[in-house]
């Protein structure tokens, strides 16, 4: 296994104790400063406690998506391969079950059972009982990694890195995948929902819809809708197939998706913008553009993988032919760039950012955080395939010396 990194040993440690203080101070700018970076005041008391409202909301809605990813029926595939060449079996019923959560959510909401705006007005509380909810839920992980150790637990950097890495790659109860589970429901489809209740409280407070407001949560639904709709892609993702499950992702799924991809639409409640004509068209085509970058891109790896000889753009693929794996895609959106992928990720998230207008920095705060995670990201999988693929990569990377942004970087 390769030393880790200076950075790897100081900061891994150190995430548990600096994100939840950041998802709070972004709450709290938002929530009672105005949007202003530099918070007016600032006392303990200030921050949100759990309440019994909020822990019933949060374990409803996991108990919800925990019994429609094992109950839905949906068919069966199989992951990438593991290091000893198995393959682990998931259920995908993604796309049903967020049907089936849209129907019963609406439902309720329009029997009146279900205040739409009740889940924003908690948003404080209920991020509280999620930042607990991850320490608890990774401290299982941690001792079921330990009891059922599988091929992710092998790397062992000592006791902190362990909790915040995980002990396990792929840890199960019986078939229901616990990794897939946080990756893809409760926090992505937590975020979509939240974002509706946020919608549902502005109405509220200002007895209209702002068109920002409209735009954003309708291009996060969709972004969400979509990753449903080709939910088999996650089974490629880097998360799913190289990193172990532990505090570090268990946190990224249940507060950092659901409380900070939400800061837009928490935003725009306390500051409705109403963006004129041109701005709305421009931020829609601008996160088209994105989409069709992303999903194009996605997909065409996805079917070049499958059947390598399948034409790119009409034309034969450009294929570079690996001693050491699958073959590599150098043409069609992969010989603009070695990660047009992220490009796509980051148009979107930075139309995301401009419905909130320029009168404040902090809901550009995704696009600044996006930017550093995609680059690093990129910089990690650029090393990681230069030492699978060796020469091989090297011969791509002649090929497309583009990262991220053809042309620029
Ligand atoms: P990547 O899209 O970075 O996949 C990288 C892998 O793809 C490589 O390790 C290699 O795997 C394979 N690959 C690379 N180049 C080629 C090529 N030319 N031809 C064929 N295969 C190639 O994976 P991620 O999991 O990082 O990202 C997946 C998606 O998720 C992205 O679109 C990203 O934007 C998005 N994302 C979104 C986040 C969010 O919070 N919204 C967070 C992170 C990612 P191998 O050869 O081993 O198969």
């Amino acid at each position: 296994m390769a030393r880790p990194s200076l950075l790897t040993r100081l900061g891994l440690p150190a995430l548990p104790l600096l994100l939840p203080p950041l998802v709070y101070y972004l709450w709290l700018a938002v929530h009672s400063n105005d949007g202003a970076l530099l918070l007016r005041r600032f006392d303990l008391s200030d921050l949100p406690p759990p309440t019994w409202s909020a822990l019933a909301l949060f374990g409803g809605w996991l108990l919800l998506q925990a019994a429609l990813q094992a109950l839905v029926p949906g068919p069966w595939v199989q992951g990438a391969p593991l290091a000893d060449g198995t393959r682990l079996p998931y259920r995908l019923n993604g796309w049903r079950s967020l049907w089936i959560t849209g129907a019963l959510l609406g439902g309720a909401a329009a029997l009146g059972w279900l205040p739409l705006a009740g889940a924003a007005r908690l948003l404080g509380p209920l991020l509280s009982v999620a930042i607990g909810f991850s320490f608890l839920c990774s401290l299982y992980l941690h001792l079921h990694g330990r009891l059922w150790p599988d091929q992710g637990s092998a790397e062992r950097l000592g006791p902190v890195h362990d909790f915040v890495l995980g002990t396990a790659r792929n840890p199960r109860l019986g078939r229901f995948d616990l990794k897939l589970f946080f990756e893809a429901r409760p926090g992505l489809l937590g975020w979509a929902v939240l974002n509706l209740s946020l919608l549902a409280l502005q109405l509220e407070g200002h007895g209209q819809l702002s068109n920002s407001m409209i735009l954003v949560v309708a291009a996060q639904l969709w972004y969400v809708a979509d990753y449903f709709l080709f939910e088999q892609a996650i089974l490629d993702t880097w998360d799913i197939r190289h990193e172990n499950f532990g505090w570090m992702l268990c946190f990224g799924d249940v507060v950092w998706v659901p409380f900070t991809y939400t800061l837009q639409a928490h935003y725009l409640v306390h500051n409705p913008v109403q963006l004129p004509a041109w701005a709305v068209v421009g931020i829609a085509a601008l996160h088209l553009g994105g989409y069709v970058i992303f999903r194009g891109s996605n997909l065409q790896r996805h079917r070049f993988r499958a059947d390598p000889a399948r034409p790119v753009w009409g034309q034969p693929p450009r294929v570079i032919h690996t001693a050491a794996g699958p073959p590599l895609l150098a043409s069609g959106w992969w010989g603009l760039a070695r990660h047009i992928n992220y490009l796509g990720d980051l148009l979107m998230g930075l139309a995301w950012c401009l419905t909130c207008g320029f009168r404040r920095l902090l809901p550009y705060f995704y696009i600044i955080y996006f930017t550093v995670l995609l680059v690093h990201r990129e910089r990690r999988d650029n090393a990681a395939c230069g030492a699978r693929y060796g020469a091989d990569w090297r011969r791509y990377t002649e090929l497309v010396p583009w990262r991220i942004v053809p042309r620029v970087y």
